[in-house]
């Protein structure tokens, strides 16, 4: 018999990559979720922001936003991900 962790993050690659939101902090499935990265890392110009990544291919940190509209709103003014991108200059 093998036990199940419900519980255990990120262990059911069966399922695919489970990304956790920033806000709600639910864990969702990674195609559900819609990532951002640190705007230093990306390089793509956006400053005093998160550079959106719809396509998952800018490299660096990713930070993930869920479909709820709430956490949509909130993220805006989600200002959590400047502690952790270093060296952006804003
Ligand atoms: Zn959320």
């Amino acid at each position: 018999m093998q036990r199940q962790e419900p519980t255990a993050p990120g262990d059911r690659r069966d399922d695919g990559p489970v990304r956790m939101c920033c806000i709600c902090r639910g864990r969702f499935p990674k195609e559900t979720l819609l990532r951002h990265v640190c705007p230093g890392d990306a390089g793509a110009g956006a400053p005093g922001g998160l550079v959106p990544d719809p396509e998952g291919r800018l490299p660096g940190r990713g930070f993930y936003v869920c479909g709820d509209a709430d956490c949509r709103r909130r993220f805006e003014k989600y200002s959590g991900w400047r502690r952790k991108c270093k060296g952006v200059r804003l």
